[in-house]
């Protein structure tokens, strides 16, 4: 199988480079060059598999650079680090009402779903070509996390993830900098989330430095991602019962619009998803998309769901290329309009089986509460922004992408109640050690070049 980029200006690669790439050098994101087909035949046969089995039967037909039974054991080693036997267990809260929980993981949030695999893929990569690497990232909160317990402890790798100081949660800087793990850097700089991406870009566009250490970028766009988010889909779609599993809507707390991305290609891999809804925060720029046709940045206001405040869902991207039949030549117009003016309008703007719902910070605490009350189900407030607008007329699966007791104040405030998890609770008394840095590049730099492997 090989990728392409979406804006058709790179030769198309393999997947392990795919993979080790992350962004493709024109600007674009890679995709795979068709996307396999399953039939009625395979779906029933997957229907007894487990989580890590089934990944392994999806994944293969992607990652066809690496040998069968070395994907299956990186696979299955991914998802032992899992709290819950069933992965991603699918709850009934009421006759064609679930909610599909991905928060089982080391950090809690779906995140882990694909970082523990890429943790794994870059590993096999590093002792396959015996090299070591290092991971530079910047992060607001969970990604950061997802990425380090995603390469904690792996031999021949180093992770260094840069964050605001005192503008994470403080469970959330927890989980970075309490993992008492040697190649991992938690660095907590004096300057804003974009400084950070701004040093950062800085330091990647050094190519002497880049290639010196073996830099390699955490990236929301790294196909791997995508593709081992798109799992959880059909191991959703195939326990749900057979009368309605063609009939219900998925709705998916999004910002970068990744998560959507995932199941929406499972259905064009011919799984019959009936459709799914792009549910925003306040941060409503893809809100505004699928009601508007208009594709516009504005300032990012900070919400109760701080991972879905994004400015640009940069993974629309690959839905618009396939949207558009391919045409590379398209999106790099629309790309470099949007880029120019921070805006496109759309003139017949196709929606596909997408729909879209937006849900203000002044909603999210009742939410929550109403969920608590119906159901006796705690919500996180990203998961609840899911819950805004609900169809009544089908099943619908709410993704649940965090777990609740990394949120401990918002829904203290919602329901007087403190969801609590053993493991951040183990994490409160263990020591932090976290590296205060400016953000300038060059204070970057020279961190790295003392602790890089
Ligand atoms: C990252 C994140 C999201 C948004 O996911 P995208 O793939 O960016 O759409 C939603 N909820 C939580 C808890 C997250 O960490």
């Amino acid at each position: 199988m090989r990728y392409l980029s979406t804006r058709g200006l790179t030769e198309p690669v393999g997947f392990s480079d795919a993979v080790a790439i992350g962004l493709a050098p024109d600007g674009g994101l890679y995709l795979p060059e068709t996307l396999p087909q399953f039939s009625a035949a395979d779906l029933r046969r997957f229907e007894t598999l487990g989580y890590a089995e089934l990944c392994f039967e999806f994944l293969r037909r992607f990652a066809t650079d690496i040998p069968p039974e070395t994907l299956r054991e990186l696979v299955a080693q991914s998802y032992t680090t899992f709290s819950d036997p069933g992965i991603a267990p699918l709850k009934e809260l009421s006759k064609n009402l679930y909610v599909l929980e991905l928060f089982h993981g080391p950090t809690l949030a779906f995140k882990d779903f694909a970082l523990q695999l890429l943790g794994n893929l870059y590993g096999h990569q590093c002792s396959l070509r015996r090299e070591s690497i290092n991971v530079l990232g910047a992060t607001s909160g969970d990604t950061g996390a997802a990425a380090i317990h995603g390469l904690l402890g792996k031999p021949g790798t180093a992770i260094f993830i840069l964050y605001p100081d005192g503008r994470v949660s403080p469970l959330q800087e927890r989980q970075m900098a309490c993992t008492g793990a040697a190649n991992v850097f938690a660095l907590a700089v004096d300057g804003s989330f974009d400084d950070a991406q701004t040093s950062l870009k800085e330091i990647f566009g050094d190519q002497k430095f880049r290639q010196q250490h073996r830099l390699s970028a955490v990236n929301s766009v790294n196909i791997a991602r995508v593709l081992a988010q798109s799992v959880y889909y059909l191991y959703a779609f195939l326990r749900l019962p057979a009368a309605t599993r063609a009939e219900t809507e998925f709705v998916v707390p999004t910002g970068n619009f990744g998560n959507v991305l995932a199941g929406w290609l499972l259905q064009k891999m011919g799984v019959p998803l009936r459709s799914f809804k792009v549910a925003t925060n306040q941060n409503d720029i893809l809100y505004r998309l699928f009601t508007t046709g208009e594709y516009r940045v504005s300032a990012v206001a900070p919400s109760l769901a701080p991972s879905m405040d994004i400015q640009v869902s940069s993974n629309f991207e690959r839905f618009l290329y396939l949207s558009v039949g391919g045409d590379a030549a398209k999106v790099r117009d629309v790309m470099q309009t949007f880029k120019s003016t921070g805006g496109y309008q759309f003139e017949n703007f196709a929606r596909d089986t997408l729909s879209a719902s937006r849900c203000t910070d002044a909603q999210i605490p009742g939410i929550i509460r109403s969920v608590y009350e119906r159901f006796g189900y705690i919500v996180d407030p990203h998961t609840a922004c899911g819950f805004a607008e609900l169809a009544q007329d089908r099943p619908s699966v709410v993704l649940a992408t965090a777990s609740p007791a990394k949120f401990p104040d918002t829904i203290v405030s919602a329901i007087g109640i403190e969801p609590k998890d053993p493991s951040l609770e183990a994490l409160k008394s263990r020591p932090v050690q976290k590296y205060l840095l400016k953000t300038d590049a060059t204070s970057i730099r020279g961190f790295i070049e003392q602790h890089a492997v």
